[in-house]
Formats: structure tokens, C-alpha cells, sequence
């Protein structure tokens, strides 16, 4: 695909651990830690094959899984191993995720030495009750002294994720949570809704009705709450989910996935873009293993996408973002004139306060992006 644009890919590393599953998570890690070394092994095996086909990176996000239950000596000796594989610009964005249950100042201090500088905390909430429904295994005072600890670390690219429209949580209990991040003024902040998947323990109790007091009609609700909210307190609302302060905090390699910039998945589960092509790798731990240590890539599936199907992604990806679609370069990427050819709807989303149209974009209102998957339908 021709962009018209020099996309630097991003890199992502997938860390398959977990102390223990949290009650809604279907992520896929294993708690058997015992195995880090070797699937750290594996990763360099995996990376090397990648040699030559990737060769440049400007985003590298540990991700997971829990990748802050590697010792900050592992993260280092995994940085090193990408520098020494693949060329990581100096000015790379690199992020990890951290649990707030697992590090110390002193270990967020070597990372930051081994060149971590930007971290993902998973705070989910700052209730005590909320967070022991969800099986977390920290609490609010140990999500609270992990900011803190991670800002006098030198870390000044903070981000929490936060988790809404928790059973029984009212959007005052929401609005409260949202106050409390405010207060500690993170550079970025993720939120998402809880998502109640059937095959999850708690899914199965929802589904049993034995966790109630949550209800999707609210949803609306709490997205609406959480764009005013950080909006009023100065944050972007950048994609439905992120909000930076300063679009110079908006996560560089998330961005990379709405925009079609190439980026290669290594560990188990992990994704891969380039070009037209996307393809994954096997879901299990063992099976990863064993492919590497046959040097063979662990990839589990791969499709090849249409041009229709790109740009039906695009669509969707970039009706979820505030830069919205550039329509000039939505003809040139994807053979489609959407003015031409859905002018009546996008005007009719458009009187419906849905998206503004403007400056050769269609951008997505607050109202818009509540209902963003339903409007790239068209
Ligand atoms: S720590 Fe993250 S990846 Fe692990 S079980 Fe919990 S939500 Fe899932």
C-alpha cells in the first residue's frame, strides 16, 4: 500500500505472564513465571528471524500480560537484544505496562536507565471493593504509590488505564475515580468500559446473574462523563478510549494501529501488520516454544486483506479517532470518495451532531464517537 507517507513501524513485544488472571481478562498469558527465562530466549530467536524484513523502529511497547514482573535486569537485556537486532531510533517512544503491585522506586529507576521512558500503569480504579471484585492483586493505596513512585523515578510520561461501568458503580463513583486521576495529573489516561465476556469467571458470574447492578443502557452515560470530565480538566479525547494532555503525550504507538503503520507482534498471540498483510501468532506458550527452538516462526494465521476490506478498516479506525478521516487521502489510499458516494449520510450525521465536516476531514463529535463503531456501518 502506498501511503504517501514515511511510516517508521512500531514494535510489540507481548509478555505472555500474569501472577494471577483477573476475573475479566481474556488476554491471553499463563501464570507459570518459572518459564520467563525461556520464553526470553525464544523472543531473541524470534526477533532475529525478523532481521531484514523489519529493520527500523520508532515505538516499542512491552505489553502483556505482566511485563513489570521481569526483573528491570531482563527489560534491560531485552532492550538491548532489540538495539542489537533491529535499529530502535534514538528518539523511540518506548512504553511498558506495569502492575502497580510489583516494583519498587529503585527498579523504576533502572528502567528508566535501560531506557523505558514512558509507562502504562494498570490502576483499573481506586476502590479497594471494585478492584478485589475485578481479582486485581493491588489496591488503591499501592496504585497510588506507584504514581508516585514512578514520577520520582524521573518517569514524566505516566499513563493509567481505568476501567468504568463496574457492577454497582453509579457515574458519581465514576466521576470520583476520574477527580482522583485528575489530581495526580498522569500525562495520558485509558478508559475503557468493563467488558462482560461469556468465558471469563466474571462473565460466567454475570451471566448467572450473580453480579448485577451494572447495566449496558449506562454505557452511554459513563463515555459521555468521561470525555466532559477530562476535557474540562484539559485533556485531548484523541481516540474513544485515550485522552492525552497535549497531543504530544497521545500514545506514538497506538497510533500506529488506527492508521495502518506497520508494526511487528513478537510472543505468543501477538499481532503483525505491513502493507496489506496481517497475521498472528499461536496462542500458547509451549507451542511458541517449540517453534523456536526449530527456528521456525510462530505464526498461527495470516490474511491477506482486500482493498474494499482496508478501507472498510480505515473507515472504522478513523471514525474512533478526534483527527478523523482525511478525506483527500482516503481516494488516494482506498479508491473511495466518501463525500461522493455517502454525502446524504454523512450529512445526516452531520445535522445529527454526529461528525463536523471541515478542513477536508470528517471528525467525529463527542456524541459521534459514542456511536463510532455504528457509523463506519455505511
Ligand atoms: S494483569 Fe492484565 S493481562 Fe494479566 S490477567 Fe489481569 S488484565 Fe489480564
Amino acid at each position: 500500500m502506498n501511503t504517501g507517507r514515511a511510516y517508521i513501524p512500531g514494535l510489540y513485544i507481548h509478555f505472555p505472564f500474569c501472577r494471577s488472571k483477573c476475573g475479566y481478562c481474556d488476554f491471553y498469558s499463563v501464570t507459570e513465571t518459572s518459564l520467563v527465562p525461556s520464553f526470553l530466549e525464544a523472543l531473541s530467536t524470534e526477533a532475529a528471524l525478523y532481521r531484514g524484513e523489519f529493520t527500523t523502529f520508532d515505538t516499542v511497547y512491552l505489553g502483556g500480560g505482566t511485563p513489570s514482573l521481569m526483573r528491570p535486569e531482563q527489560v534491560d537485556a531485552l532492550l538491548v537484544m532489540l538495539r542489537g537486532t533491529f535499529t530502535i531510533l534514538d528518539n523511540a517512544e518506548i512504553t511498558m505496562e506495569l502492575n502497580p503491585a510489583d516494583l519498587t522506586r529503585e527498579d523504576l529507576r533502572a528502567l528508566y536507565q535501560a531506557g523505558v521512558n514512558r509507562v502504562n500503569i494498570g490502576v483499573q480504579s481506586f476502590h479497594d471493593q471494585k478492584l478485589q471484585l475485578m481479582g486485581r492483586r493491588h489496591d488503591r493505596r499501592q496504585a497510588l504509590s506507584a504514581i508516585e513512585e514512578a514520577a520520582a523515578a524521573g518517569f514524566d510520561n505516566i499513563g493509567l488505564d481505568l476501567i468504568y461501568n463496574l457492577p454497582h458503580q453509579s457515574l458519581e463513583d465514576w466521576r470520583a475515580s476520574l477527580e482522583q486521576a485528575i489530581a495526580l495529573h498522569p500525562a495520558h489516561l485509558s478508559c475503557y468500559e468493563l467488558e462482560l465476556k461469556p468465558d471469563t469467571p466474571l462473565g460466567r458470574k454475570f451471566g448467572r446473574g450473580e453480579c448485577a447492578g451494572r447495566s449496558e443502557d449506562l454505557a452511554r452515560e459513563f463515555f459521555m462523563e468521561t470525555s466532559k470530565t477530562l476535557e474540562e480538566a484539559g485533556y485531548i479525547h484523541y481516540e474513544v478510549s485515550n485522552f492525552a494532555a497535549g497531543m504530544g503525550r497521545a500514545s506514538r504507538h497506538n497510533r500506529k494501529y488506527w492508521d495502518h503503520t506497520p508494526y511487528l507482534g513478537l510472543g505468543p498471540a501477538a499481532h503483525s501488520f505491513e502493507g496489506t498483510r496481517r497475521w498472528w501468532n499461536r496462542s500458547s506458550l509451549k507451542g511458541y516454544l517449540t517453534d523456536l527452538s526449530n527456528r521456525k516462526r510462530p505464526v498461527e494465521g495470516q490474511e491477506d486483506l482486500r482493498s474494499e476490506e482496508l478501507a472498510m478498516e480505515a473507515l472504522f479506525l478513523g471514525l474512533r479517532t478526534k483527527e478523523g478521516i482525511d478525506l483527500d487521502r482516503y481516494v488516494r489510499l482506498y479508491g473511495r470518495d466518501l463525500m461522493r458516494e455517502n454525502r446524504h449520510q454523512i450529512e445526516e450525521w452531520s445535522r445529527l451532531g454526529l461528525v463536523e465536516i471541515s478542513g477536508g476531514h470528517i471528525r467525529p463529535t463527542r456524541s459521534g464517537m459514542a456511536v463510532a463503531d455504528a457509523l463506519a456501518m455505511i
